[in-house]
């Protein structure tokens, strides 16, 4: 379905895009980097509205989110295409697909939202490829879903323009940022963006009340260093340090195929890393089984939810309280 962008102004006969941070300029005719954006007779117009390529009731712990809402079920809806290129993407099939994606149907905001209960759900959740470029249908099914009393969940790449965030901010309750390294180099060569402009979104996120949680994958060779990783922990201390971060193991997709898993070791230097620059939550992401998948209080240290993969086992806080210390943890029960 093709629709008018919300955000965009006419500049000089070409058109600028507001949606994401690329800030695409498109003369008449052309396409914007996510490619489902063009100019069209002076209009923007968005041709990915209501195109589901994706939708499944997730665990929110695979989005993953560890402090907001722990284990409830969210409706998780992916689109097609992407505003980034990451040679490693594990979507490629969807984030480099276009609306002529074999699997894709359409589903009006409505039916989504009416889904969240159908399917056992608390919330809905925007991922598998990249949400912002999908700002309108994003918007139109999470106002009528926060009006339902669900919960509303973006798992972004963080490059959200200013005027999308401020846009969604009253009716976006949580999200997981992927901060991918922490160094231009990498965004510029790997993903096609620019990191300053994700730490800014992370930012205006955070000042706005969304909550947020942060996926760092750590690729070896690629972004690993200690001093590099202890920059992003530093930056996240500087914002908040109950901001939950993820280090996530890398498996070899796409066409990152030549380089190795993330061995488990450097994942667990990364988290002592972030703990020693002070975040209270740090765990380790696709290691089965490993003791930092729990959470522990961050005033007494005692283990307070207890995960395998996905799921909670026990969740023994009484609401965001530790039952053995009684420190407030920042857990949005
Ligand atoms: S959404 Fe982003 S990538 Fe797509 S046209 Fe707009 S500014 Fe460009």
């Amino acid at each position: 379905m093709i629709v008018e962008s919300r955000l965009y102004e006419k500049i000089n006969g070409k058109i600028q895009c507001k949606t994401c941070a690329h800030y695409c300029k498109l003369k008449s005719g052309g396409r914007g980097i996510c490619r489902i954006r063009k100019n069209t007779d002076g209009k923007l117009m968005v041709e990915n509205y209501a195109l589901v390529s994706s939708i499944y009731p997730d665990p929110i712990e695979k989005k993953p989110l560890y402090h907001f809402k722990p284990g409830t079920r969210v409706l998780s809806l992916g689109g097609v295409s992407c505003n980034f290129r990451c040679d490693h993407c594990q979507n490629y099939s969807i984030s480099f697909a276009d609306t002529d994606f074999h699997g894709i149907r359409e589903i009006p905001p409505e039916t989504a939202v009416n889904m969240i209960g159908e399917y056992g759900c608390s919330g809905i959740a925007f991922t598998y490829n990249e949400p912002s470029i999908w700002h309108e249908y994003a918007e139109d099914c999470m106002k009528p879903a926060k009006k339902s009393g669900y919960y509303t969940v973006y798992v972004t790449n963080g490059y959200l323009s200013e005027e999308s965030i401020n846009t969604i901010s009253s009716i976006l309750d949580a999200s997981n940022v992927d901060v991918k390294a922490f160094n231009e180099k990498f965004y510029r060569e790997i993903c096609g963006g620019k990191l300053e402009k994700v730490l800014e979104a992370v930012e205006i996120m955070h000042r706005k009340g969304i909550f947020l949680e942060l996926t760092y994958l750590v690729i070896p060779g690629k972004n690993d260093s200690p001093e590099e990783i202890r920059e992003f922990a530093r930056w996240v201390a500087g914002i908040d340090p109950s901001i939950p971060v993820h280090f996530s193991r890398f498996h070899p997709d796409y066409k990152l195929m030549d380089v190795p898993p993330t061995p488990i070791q450097t994942l667990e230097q990364a988290h002592d890393i972030a703990k020693e620059e002070g975040i209270d939550y740090v765990y380790l992401g696709n290691v089965y089984g490993h003791r930092y998948e729990k959470t522990y209080c961050r005033n007494c240290g005692e283990m307070v939810i207890e995960r395998r993969g996905f799921d909670v086992v026990a969740n023994l806080l009484k609401g965001d309280r530790c039952p053995f210390c009684g420190e407030k943890n920042n857990v949005v029960p």
